[in-house]
């Protein structure tokens, strides 16, 4: 089994690791940030800090959390920053030189434009395009192709979230940049009842791929509605599917691929301790699966040490050589080399 387990492993970073080419499909942006960074953008925005936060404690995730929430703590901060302009430039290069570090070739960026816009006091057309420029600037400066994925979350608003970035895609010209959108959040929330169609209608009438976060508390049927009723392309987690051949077959008749994020499958509990990792469930039945790292900055960890733990949980050299083509067949970006 996989030790992530608390304890210190040794770990040196990505860059003492082996670096072939890789690519990322499962990436949060503001989890990507590395801590150093994070601390100085806090700083430089005077941010007040929740009541009983405590960076030392409470900024990363190295353990298993408790519970999904617990697991979530970061981001009662994560959600305070970039207010200044400047400071999404800064915290775009740290990311996107931490995933070159681990060899990613491309990434598909995702990231709550609608916070975003919050934060920055302008409209969310104006964050879309700020997020497009400097993501852009960071990934070009490393060599690195990447797209952006527009997060919705789960809840009461979710069908006006969606609205609302659709509106800034249009007010944009539907740029290339933009290549998918993403359905995040606490599964057990509700959501409005049009929220599954205004996703189809999305993908069909602006080409746009569909990832849900799914199973990853257990619930097998938000995986199947993800599929039935969002049009997903892509599952995030899909954990729960594991347990259930009927979905298996599902997800391999429809080729729905699932990304996969060993590292944070096991620190949020969506794997407990004592069970194996469904990834060999998920090779017996023919279900595609992309490794990904979810929330790197977070972890301190990168795709490196994820690729790695995949191969701890059973994966074979073989299976970790063909995981740049089933990025490239799952991805949602065009064109690539
Ligand atoms: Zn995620």
């Amino acid at each position: 089994m996989l030790g992530v387990s608390g304890e210190e492993e040794g770990q040196d970073g990505p860059a003492s690791a082996s670096v072939g080419s890789r690519a990322e499909l499962h990436v949060h942006l503001n989890g990507a940030i590395p801590a150093s960074t994070v601390k100085d953008i806090l700083a430089d925005e005077t941010t007040v800090l929740p009541q009983g936060f405590e960076i030392e404690r409470d900024l990363l995730r190295r353990i298993r959390s408790k519970s999904l929430a617990a697991y979530l703590t970061p981001w009662q901060i994560l959600r305070l920053f970039p207010r200044k302009r400047e400071n999404l430039d800064r915290l775009c290069v740290a990311a996107l030189a931490n995933l070159a570090a681990n060899g990613v070739r491309f990434v598909e960026l995702r990231s709550s434009v609608l916070y975003l816009a919050t934060l920055q006091k302008c409209s969310p057309t104006q964050a879309l395009e700020r997020l497009i420029e400097s993501t852009g600037d960071a990934a070009q400066r490393q060599g690195i192709r990447r797209g952006l994925i527009l997060t919705v979350t789960r809840g009461d608003y979710g069908a006006i979230a969606l609205a609302t970035l659709l509106q800034a895609y249009q007010d944009l010209g539907e740029p290339d940049d933009v290549v998918g959108l993403d359905l995040a959040g606490d599964e057990e929330m509700a959501y409005p009842a049009q929220l599954p169609s205004l996703f189809r209608q999305a993908k069909d009438r602006f080409g746009l791929g569909i990832t849900i976060h799914a199973g990853e508390t257990g619930r097998a049927e938000n995986v199947r509605s993800a599929i039935e009723l969002f049009g997903a392309n892509r599952i995030g987690h899909g954990t729960a599917a594991g347990k259930d051949p009927d979905l298996m077959e599902l997800l391999a008749k429809e080729n729905v691929c699932v990304e996969v994020c060993p590292i944070s499958n096991r620190l949020t509990g969506a794997v407990p301790a004592e069970e194996a990792h469904p990834l060999q469930e998920f090779r017996r039945h023919g279900v595609p699966f992309v490794i990904c790292s979810d929330n790197p900055g977070i972890h301190q960890r990168g795709l490196v040490d994820d690729h790695a733990a995949a191969m701890a949980e059973g994966l074979s050299v073989g299976d970790m050589r063909h995981q740049f083509e089933m990025a490239k067949r799952y991805s949602f970006m065009e064109s690539l080399a």
